[in-house]
This record gives C-alpha cells, structure tokens and sequence, in this order.
C-alpha cells in the first residue's frame, strides 16, 4: 500500500449510546488510527474525546490471552468443559434458578442474543441480567407502561428540529458529547432553540442553557406532575388526540399530586419552565440517568411521558420524550431480552402465547415462566447461596454495581463463578474461578444498536490477540458442552443475525414493535456491508419515528397516562448522614476506566476521585480546596479530594463513579451506593444515597 492510504473499515465507537461511527484504518503495527465516520447518521464524522481516543487502548497492556483456572493458565478445552459441566452438575442437584449470567451492555447483539437464548431456551431459568439495569431499566419499564412497548419514539434529527430541548438528569455535554455537539450546531443556526437544564447540580450541559432549575435530588415526578396540572388548567392538552390515543378526554393534570414545594425551586423559575414547555410546539425532553437510576425511576419517566401525550407532543418533527442510553448496545441487550424480564424481541415472558412461539422458534426443550433475578436481586440470591453457579460477561460488578463491597465478597463466597473478560486486571476478574479470555472491541463483528434505534455493524480491524474468542463463540462452545450443540451451531454472527431477524417477524405478528425481519435474509455479503439502518426494518414498515400515526401499543392500539405521585428518594438525611450523595461520569472516562485509562491523554482530563461539596458545607466542616475527605455511608467508605464549588447545592455533593480497586484503592464511589431499586424497573437508585462528611485525618 505503499503511497497508498489503507483501506479503512467502518465500525462503531465502543462508548456511549450515542453509537457514532468510526473509520478504523490499521497502523502496521498492531493498532489502528480512528477517525469519525462522515457518512455515519449518528455522527457524520464528529468524536467526542473518548471516541477520538479509541487508537491508543488497541494494545496488548492487561489483556487475558489464554483461559486460566484459578491462577493457572490452561487450555480452552479444559476450560469449557468445567464450566459445562459445573454449570449442568448444578442445574441438576438444584435446579435452573440456582445459576445465572450477568452480562454487559458491552456485547454485541449476535453475542447477548445467544447469551439469552441459552439462559431461558435451554437452561430453563431467566436469571439473566445486565449492567444496562443499572443504566436504563426504568426507561424500559416507563415507556412499557406508556406505550405498551419499549419504544423509543423519535430519532436524533428531533433533537436538532426542535424549537426546546429540556434535559432532565442528563450532562450530555459529557456523557452523550457528539450528541450536545449535535443540538448546539442546531442552536447556532436557530438561535431561537431554547435549552433548559432539569438537574440538582449545575453541569457542563448547563452552560448557555435559558434556565437550568437546581431542583430538589429526585423530585422530578412533582416537577412534570406541577407541569401537567399547568397543561390541565391553562386548557392545553390536545383533547382529541388524547381522546384518540388513550381513549380519556382530559389529561388528568388535576388528579396529579403536584406538591411543587418539594422541589424547592423558586416559584417564577418554575413559572418560566411550565411557559416555555406549553407555549413551544416542538418540545424535546431529553433523560438519561438522573431519571432512571431512582428509586422512583420508572414514575420520572411516566411522568415526562405523560406531558409529551397530553399534548400531542409525540410522534411528530422535533417533538417527543428521548431516552439516552448509556452504553454502546444497552438497546440491542433490550431488542435480543437481555434482562431478566423480558423474552427476545420486546416478548412479554408473562404471556404464554409469546413463550411459546419463542420457544418453538428455538425448538427449545423449556422457557420460563416467569421473570428472573433482575441486577441487585441476583447478587444477594448468590450472597444467600441461592444462585451457586455466575457467569459474568464484560462487566466489573464488583465495582459497578451499588453496595459494592457487599457484592465483591457475594462474588467470592460463589460456589462457581466464571468470567469473560478483555482483561485478569479488573476486580471481579479476580475473583473467578475461571477466566475466559474474549476477543475485545476492535477485534469482533456484529452489531449494536444506538439510542435512536440505528442498527450499526462493528467491525473487526485487529485479530484477536492469543487465544482469545468471540463471546458468542464461547457461550456456543458451553452450550454444545451442555448438550445442545445443534441449536447453537452457528457458523458466525451473521447467521446469528439471521436467526434474531426471523424471530422479530414473529415478535410483530404479536403486535410488537421491534421488527427487521427483511433483514432475515441477508446474505453474509449483505451482512458484511450492513450500512447503518433504523428499524423498524420490514416489508410494511422502515425506519422513521413511531406514533405519528396515533398508534401506540397497548390493546386497541392506545396509550396510557398514569397518575403518579411523589415519592422522595428512599434513603433519608439524618444527623448521622447530613448530606445526599451524587455520582456520575465524568467526560473523559468510562465507567471502570478497563478501557480509558490505557490512554494517557483522557487521565489527564480529570487524574484523582474527587467530591464536590458547596462552600458553605466546607467552610463549616473546616474543608479547604483540595483537602482529603473521608466520606461515609451506611455501607462504605471512600477518600477523596475536595472541590468546593456551589456547581452543587449546600447539602448535596457529587463523586464520579469510575475509579476502582485497581486505580484509586481509597476511591470506589459505588460501595457507598445502597441497593435500593424502583419497585418497578429493579434500577438502583445511584444518585440519591445519604453520607457523612469530614476533612480527613490521616494520623
Ligand atoms: Fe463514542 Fe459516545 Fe463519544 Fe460518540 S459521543 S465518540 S459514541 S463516546
């Protein structure tokens, strides 16, 4: 190729929901340069740091390159035959609920869709969940109870349409950058797009906003409850269109409870928000975690969803309820039922009808009936002795998931626990019995879906290093282990890819939204040179937005609005705990950093854990800029930097998530998290946990 530029490979970024598109080109030398993909519908071409990063964590730093069994490496045989058989000697002396997989919004679809079917189709249990519970389990849940189905309405063009974005508990300047960058270079040719910020800490995102309302930490549902009343009275709502989809006449606002002094905000701020979201036809209302990851999670969601159908703001140019997700395929973990509630393809696993044709799809010997250990259930069942056999897949729970300590030492009290993962290093790689080394991002085909419900292929641009595999690959090799070897016989992932298409049609026979069964035929040419495509993906129906039509999907092709109350977060502020607590990301890493701190570049962004606590709370408790505090909850401790900033309120303070056992000791913010969840979606409720404060001493 000399004087020639190489070919370069189109694939995905490997970050956030966003799911721009890369340009792999490899350097010669064992890695690759990475580019934006200008041709990419999510990105056209733009990167965020992270993204344009991606070439510096191609190495081999870290890397697991042969399976091991407790610290000895051994070979993949030795290996798969332990795990089948340790796995299949449980479920025989105690059943398919004593096992269970905890898998990642990190896998491809081809991978987590096999990972499902073998968990419900062939072991029999639905003890399979994800680290996307942590991320948008309340979204899931939300949009079911609205819409009858996890559909996600509009698409990225109805962020850069509308004439209001709202974000509510999102800093998608850091956590979703490439689709700010989107909304701002919108704004900067209609400087009347009008952005307000829904957060109790002032963020990045905040900056050039019209309004950011500081309000109270979780009292959102009052917020939107106060807003449909406003809808109600000023005459508002779209009495026909609701009429049409839910089958009521009136948007209920004054049967919501909208005690609005809960949210302590100030009462023209509030004014000015419910004027500007009810005088603007095409209102955006952008949510990510600090609507999800609560306790009342799923009522959040309901209640945006419900002003956006009062109005009739759904459906149409510019106009809808956004979801953001967090990671690169947590929607593809929800289209293949990745989680523990869920059949594949957005089937309902209450419903007989719907086990069965999956069921006979598989030619499956059981299924289910009910649903299994979601997230934080399925850490204390494996604590209590319940759960005896864990495969976690591409995932760090023993730092990720809230009560962290308490889920490190459930890990390594396991009777059997297997990990597939990139890396020994993490800290629940060293908790396993058995490590399986997996083929990394860069290194495997397949697909992922986006938050607007763009089916992107990722790429290999690199061979797997060592004798590392595709998860599919080795959840297969179990499998044919365990006895099913015909059901799992693929020959790659396009032929897996085939077999989840085929499955949708059925899935839309059912009434159900999720359809690319015109993808079913693809060939492997056609699978290879997928070009980014939005399902809907069938003979009826391609791409678009959803309900435009007034169609939702709940019987008779309506929609419900929910009456909701306010529910304060669960864990209370008490003397012994003053302040509540907020966690989140930061720009430049990524969740346990496995990834970005391999590149220099994004660690220098922000170096050391930290905690953010006003200057009114430091002054009192003799705190000064950059001093160590100790910061205590009632399930753990950490040591962190102070920034004093009033970025939060006085009784409030932030610390990002990322930092582990492996890179700050003193810094595991989720061992401070409780594992309350919403009763309704199983999420945790990261963001609102209470903590005591003090400068510390280290004498
Ligand atoms: Fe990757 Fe998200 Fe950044 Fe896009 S915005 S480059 S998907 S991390």
């Amino acid at each position: 190729m000399d004087g020639m530029e190489l070919p370069a490979i189109r694939s995905t970024c490997a970050y956030c929901g966003v799911g721009c598109g890369v340009l792999l080109r490899p350097d010669g030398q064992g890695g690759a340069l990475v580019t934006g993909d200008p041709d990419h519908p999510a990105n056209f071409g733009r990167l965020c740091s992270k993204g344009s990063a991606l070439g510096e964590t191609l190495g081999l730093e870290g890397r697991l390159l042969r399976p091991r069994i407790g610290a000895d490496d051994t070979d993949w045989d030795t290996a798969l035959d332990l795990v089948a058989t340790r796995f299949a000697d449980t479920i025989a002396e105690h059943g398919p609920d004593s096992v269970a997989f905890y898998v990642s919004g990190q896998l491809l679809t081809e991978d987590y869709y096999v990972a499902n079917k073998l968990m419900k189709g062939f072991i029999g249990s639905a003890n399979i969940d994800t680290n996307s519970r942590l991320c948008m389990a309340s979204t899931v849940a939300g949009q079911r109870r609205a819409f009858g189905t996890d559909t996600v309405p509009g698409t990225y063009e109805d962020l850069e349409e509308a004439d209001l974005i709202v974000l509510v508990g999102s800093n998608l300047a850091w956590c979703h950058p490439v689709l700010h960058q989107r909304i701002l270079a919108a704004q900067a040719l209609r400087p009347e797009m009008k952005l307000v910020v829904v957060d109790p800490r002032r963020t990045v995102s905040c900056d050039g906003a019209d309004l950011h309302l500081m309000l109270e930490s979780g009292s959102d549902v009052a917020l939107f409850n106060g807003l449909l009343n406003e809808i109600d009275r000023r005459g508002a709502a779209d009495e026909a269109y609701l009429r049409h989809v839910t089958g009521a006449a009136e948007a209920f606002g004054a049967a919501a409870e909208a005690d609005l002094s809960v949210t302590g905000l100030a009462p023209e701020d509030l004014a000015a928000f419910y004027d500007l979201w009810i005088g603007t036809k095409k209102v955006v209302t952008i949510f990510s975690q600090g609507v999800n990851q609560s306790s009342s999670g799923s009522d959040k969601v309901n209640a945006i969803l419900n002003c956006h159908l009062a109005t009739g703001r759904i459906g149409t140019p510019g106009c809808g309820p956004f979801s953001v997700t967090g990671q690169p395929n947590a929607m593809g973990g929800r289209e293949v039922g990745g989680l523990a509630n869920m059949l594949a393809c957005h089937l309902d696993i209450e419903n007989p009808d719907h086990r069965g044709a999956v069921r006979d799809f598989w030619s499956a010997p059981r299924m289910p009936e009910a649903q299994g250990a979601k997230a934080v259930e399925m850490f204390r069942r494996v604590a209590t002795g319940e759960i005896k056999a864990l495969w976690i897949i591409h995932t760090n729970p023993a730092v990720s998931m809230p009560d962290a300590d308490a889920v490190r030492d459930a890990i390594a009290g396991c009777d059997f626990t297997v990990v597939s993962d990139v890396t020994a290093r993490n800290d629940t790689a060293q908790l396993a019995d058995v490590l399986l080394p997996a083929a990394a991002w860069g290194e495997k085909d397949g697909t992922v879906t986006n938050s607007d419900r763009t089916i992107s292929r990722q790429r290999a641009v690199l061979p797997p290093p060592g004798e590392a595999l595709p998860d599919w690959q080795i959840l297969a090799e179990v499998a044919r282990r365990m006895g099913w070897a015909e059901a799992f016989d693929y020959s790659g992932p396009s032929e897996i890819f085939r077999e989840f298409a085929a499955l949708s049609g059925i899935a839309a026979s059912f009434g159900k939204d999720f359809d690319i069964s015109a993808l079913s035929d693809l060939s492997d040419t056609g699978y290879r040179n997928l070009a980014p495509v939005r399902w809907p993906v069938s003979a009826a129906r391609q791409g678009g937005r959803f309900f435009g039509d007034g169609r939702f999907f709940h019987p008779g092709g309506k929609a419900r609005m929910l009456p909701l109350a306010y529910r304060p977060p669960a864990a209370r502020t008490a003397p012994r705990y003053p302040f509540r607590f907020n966690t989140g990301r930061i720009r430049d890493q990524w969740h346990t950093m496995t990834r970005t701190a391999l590149a220099p570049r994004l660690s220098a962004h922000l170096p050391e854990p930290f905690l953010e606590i006003h200057p009114e709370d430091a002054r009192r408790l003799g705190i000064g800029a950059r001093d160590l505090v100790s910061v205590r909850s009632p399930q753990g401790g950490a040591i962190l930097r102070a920034r004093i900033t009033d970025a939060v309120k006085p009784g409030d303070v932030f610390a990002p998530i990322h930092w582990t056992a492996q890179t700050a000791p003193s810094g595991r913010i989720d061992a401070l998290v409780p594992g309350i969840t919403d009763p309704v979606s199983g999420q945790p409720e990261s963001k609102a946990a209470v903590v005591a404060v003090e400068k510390f001493d280290a004498g």
